[in-house]
């Protein structure tokens, strides 16, 4: 028999209705083996996930406050589901333990990670299947990084033997036995390392749409499904945005050759978009797909005859470097180089980084420009299709938006186009609409 790995997302674990289309979905097909869970995420648009509701607790007791309202609050997210699903089961032991450990300040991490920990157990219960808790199964090295020999080894022997599980998403184990979490939206990255270290045939992510969308579909009305696309395409989108999917979570099963298919649990007869390592399949819109984020900054450096001057890039990229910031595009011209960096990243240090990169790489001027969104236009199909970015820029420029930054990926499947925040929105939807039509 092959072995399906099902991730479910938690908007599909929200509540006990959620919960009863998961498990239909899950006994449908014998092969669907291993489950991993999120915690209960929104039911409706303006509530609040239990990880936040974690991470505030955290934080209240981190001021000393007191926490009493806020535990109960999560105390009945979870008293709702074991209650509405009419199971013999309590929480109460675990709520005394985590409550407790909250209380006496344990870390940031292990207090989100319960979310997960604790809807896995109703989940398993629920199911009929084994819980086997991800602190047993996924490791982490004590720098943070993942510690993918450790974990396969690990993971692969606490699964042998059991048939079916549930094993939570979002965390596992550091090296002195404390738990530490992926960055949010990681129980993709725990379904991709179960599918991995079980040999799945398949991983199936379940969440609350029909596949990757060409666009996000709070910006577009009913975006088109993407039915197929590579592992490296689906990564640039989820990496600019396109948050349906954690970016990191393409590795584990890229390099088994392991598809991906994202499903809607709301909807499971959709067969949803398949991620493959490569695609032979024509894209019908030239790009497939378009994603953007906010936050950017650019720091523009100009010097005359910089173009000359043997390691000027490296003086630049070298105080960026001192100072912990990574950056996104560098485009330059003969006399200026820009960088663009996540605002976020500079906050601290704009002034002391202007001075710097004046003095070493002795510029006429460095000025630092916020409010920059970045659009990321994909697709495999742009390589053989000519005038791409004209029609893209042709349609941005059409709604009278100016362009601040244009950056071509070397592999020519991805272009990058940086423009103002407020026009962020209006320039998403003016690409989609001049590849796909107006929505
Ligand atoms: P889950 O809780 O299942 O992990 P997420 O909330 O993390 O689900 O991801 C699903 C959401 O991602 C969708 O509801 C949608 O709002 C958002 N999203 C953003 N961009 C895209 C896109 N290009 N395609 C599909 N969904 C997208
Ligand atoms: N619950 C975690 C989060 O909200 C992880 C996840 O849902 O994937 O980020
Ligand atoms: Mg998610």
């Amino acid at each position: 028999m092959q072995t399906k790995v099902v991730k479910f997302g938690g908007s599909s674990l929200a509540d006990a209705a959620q919960f009863r289309k998961a498990a239909a979905i899950i006994k449908a097909e014998p092969e669907r083996r291993y489950v991993v869970a999120s915690a209960p995420g929104k039911r409706f648009s303006d509530d609040i996930k239990v990880t936040d509701m974690l991470y505030d607790c955290f934080d209240l007791a981190s001021k000393k406050e007191n926490i009493d309202e806020a535990f109960a609050k999560i105390e009945a997210r979870y008293n709702g589901i074991i209650a509405d699903l009419g199971l013999d089961f309590s929480l109460d032991k675990e709520f005394r333990k985590i409550r407790m450990a909250i209380e006496h300040h344990a870390g940031q991490d292990y207090v989100a990670s319960r979310g997960e920990y604790l809807n896995s157990m109703i989940l398993a219960k629920f199911l009929g299947f084994t819980f086997v808790d991800a602190e047993s199964g996924i490791f982490f090295h004590s720098n943070g990084t993942f510690d993918d020999k450790q974990t396969y080894k690990a993971l692969s022997a606490l699964l042998e033997d059991v048939e079916y599980a549930v094993i939570p998403g979002f965390y596992g184990s550091m090296p002195n036995g404390t738990i530490k979490t992926f960055s949010r939206g990681g129980s993709d990255v725990t379904g991709a390392i179960v599918a991995r270290a079980v040999h799945a045939s398949i991983y199936e992510n379940w969440t609350d749409v029909s596949g990757m969308l060409m666009a996000d579909p709070r910006l577009v009305e009913n975006p088109k499904v993407i039915e197929e696309i590579t592992y490296r395409e689906l990564r640039e989108l989820a990496y600019m945005g396109a948050t349906v999917m954690h970016e990191e979570a393409i590795f584990p099963v890229r390099e088994a050759c392991i598809p991906i298919n994202i499903r809607n649990t709301n909807s499971p007869a959709d067969p949803g978009t398949m991620i493959v390592p490569k695609s032979d399949r024509p894209v019908p819109t030239v790009i497939t797909g378009v994603a953007g984020r906010k936050g950017f900054s650019s720091i523009t450096i100009e010097k005359d005859r910089m173009n000359t001057e043997v390691g000027f890039g490296r003086k630049v990229l070298g105080v960026l470097e001192d100072f912990g910031v990574s950056f996104e595009h560098t485009p330059t011209g003969i006399d200026t180089m820009s960088v663009v960096v996540s605002t976020s990243s500079i906050t601290d240090c704009k002034e002391a980084l202007i001075g710097r990169i004046f003095r070493d790489a002795n510029a006429d001027s460095v000025t630092i420009d916020d409010n920059m969104a970045l659009i990321a236009i994909v697709g495999r199909g742009m390589v053989s299709n000519k005038g791409t970015a004209g029609r893209a820029f042709t349609a941005i420029a059409n709604r009278n938006i100016n362009i601040r930054m244009i950056d071509q990926g070397s592999g020519e499947n991805n272009i990058i186009v940086g423009v103002d925040e407020d026009d962020y929105t209006a320039a998403l939807q003016a690409i989609y609409g001049a590849f796909v039509g107006e929505a």
